[in-house]
């Protein structure tokens, strides 16, 4: 059985300064873990080839396919507000890109194949844990129909890997619309380096938003892609986690599932991350944070354009348009899980009330939101009467209960089954990851116990890791 992949590599055709050419590190003894066999129909790839010797070679860095062109992407970003000029992909390797049976380009990385120039002080590699964690979180959002990239494979290396104990090495296969951020942009912002600037800033443009007129468009675009996302991300209770703006995605596609989480009970100040010690990425912060990267993009644009004191002016009309872009965006979202397809600004008080509600009563984000309409609703809330109120009013707005069975997910990634089943899979015993992956990918679904439970007091995680 022959793996044919059908590489087409315009990134590696861009200029040299951009990335770094390296082939993969290969590992001691790759096993297949998990192969997602829907996407690779979509890359217009053979599940059964994949699944060779040869394909998973190929998943694991052992083998380089006919066609591609493996390499690091340079970057740099701002990593909590901090500027760092050198990052790039430290573990990452962009193997090439394809054109999908949706006519779609999309690039195909793996995470954790090596060192590269890029690595400082890191090992190149990846464990099992975050490897599984980011196939379980990109696919589940990819079914309940976020932008973001997605899991393609996962194969265990056979190699350990040390972090604060011994673990077992894998490697992800990420597939993106690009692996293109605002720090790609940054970097060559910041080396001056503007014929590298300008070819990234035609790639981009091009290739994510054609329609756009030139820079500015490319801005506009950018902006209100993340504006979207970032309301997707709260109306299903998600926290990134990382948004430095070298994980902050030219695609507008959620990137990075280092630390993120799901809300399991409600509060708009929830912080998971060890590392993010003031909450600079919370819940509540996150359009704000969103905002303060695409203002660093804008910045890296300006190099580009002839009259910078236009092109200032220009620019920030362009992100004074985000807030109003996310406010619609968050009210098309909420409104749409109270079943309002209409919701206007007036409806804007309604659906505030029930997040108080909620963050008041430790309600589950899911579950109550999911629990609307019916009986069950009330069991979410401990001040009943509160919500007969909210409820009585809410009723009389004539909710759409099919509008909201789409839209308010039955089951998520809850962190708490997340680190069960890396668990089980660390102990060789990846049944749990696989039901978990079943449950998540069907989302509007009821799987039933566990997925649908929310965590005990013990169970509860409270603390993620990046957990490279
Ligand atoms: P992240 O926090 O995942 O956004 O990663 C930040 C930077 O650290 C990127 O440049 C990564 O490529 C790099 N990095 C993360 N983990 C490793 C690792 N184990 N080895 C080398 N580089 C890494
Ligand atoms: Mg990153
Ligand atoms: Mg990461």
């Amino acid at each position: 059985m022959t793996l044919h992949v059908p590489f087409d590599n315009s990134y590696a055709r861009l200029p040299e300064a951009l990335f770094t050419r390296q082939p993969p590190q290969p590992v001691a003894a790759p096993r297949l873990i998990a192969l997602n066999e829907d996407l690779a129909r979509l890359l217009r790839l053979d599940p059964a080839a994949l699944r060779s010797d040869e394909g998973v070679a190929a998943l694991a860095g052992n083998a380089v396919p006919d066609g591609a062109a493996p390499l690091a992407q340079a970057y740099a970003g701002h990593q909590f507000g901090n500027w760092n000029p050198g990052l790039g992909d430290g573990r990452a390797l962009l193997l090439g890109e394809v054109v999908g049976t949706d006519g779609v380009r999309r690039d195909i990385q793996l995470k954790g194949s090596g060192r590269t120039p890029y690595s400082r002080m890191g090992d190149g590699r990846a464990w099992l844990g975050p490897v599984l964690r980011e196939y379980l979180c990109s696919e589940a959002m990819a079914a309940m129909g976020v932008p973001t990239t997605r899991a393609l494979a996962a194969v265990a290396t056979g190699e350990t890997v040390v972090r604060e104990a011994p673990l077992p090495g894998a490697i992800l296969t990420r597939v993106a619309q690009s692996h293109i951020r605002v720090g790609t942009f940054q970097l060559f912002a910041a080396k001056g380096d503007r014929d590298a600037l300008a070819a990234l800033a035609e790639h981009a443009r091009a290739r994510h938003y054609p329609e756009a007129d030139g820079i500015p468009g490319l801005l506009d675009g950018v902006v209100a892609a993340q504006a979207r996302l970032i309301a997707r991300w709260m109306s299903l209770g998600f926290v990134h986690g990382v948004m430095n703006t070298d994980n902050m995605a030219i695609s507008g596609e959620t990137i990075d599932y280092g630390p993120c989480a799901f809300m399991d009970v409600y509060h708009p100040a929830t912080v998971f991350s060890s590392i993010d010690q003031f909450g600079r990425y919370a819940y509540q912060n996150q359009p704000q944070i969103g905002l303060w990267n695409l203002a660093q993009f804008a910045s890296s644009l300006v190099p580009l354009m002839d009259d910078h004191d236009a092109a200032v002016e220009r620019f920030t009309a362009s992100l004074d348009r985000f807030a109003d872009l996310y406010q619609a965006a968050w009210l098309e979202e909420f409104g749409a899980k109270l079943g309002l397809a209409d919701a206007g600004p007036d409806d804007r008080p309604l659906i505030e009330e029930l997040l108080t509600l909620m963050a008041t009563d430790g309600a589950d984000f899911t579950n109550a939101f999911g629990a609307l309409g019916t009986p069950a609703a009330r069991d979410q809330f401990t001040d009943r009467d509160a919500f007969a109120a909210w409820d009585e009013r809410w009723q009389a707005r004539r909710p759409d209960l099919a509008l909201m069975a789409r839209t308010n997910p039955k089951v998520i990634p809850r962190t708490h089954l997340i680190e069960a089943a890396i668990a089980a899979a660390t102990a060789e015993d990846v049944a749990p990851f696989e039901r978990m992956l079943a449950a998540v990918t069907r989302p509007f679904d009821d799987p039933g116990p566990p997925f649908t439970v929310p965590p005990t007091d013990a169970e509860r995680v409270t603390r993620t890791f990046c957990g490279t």
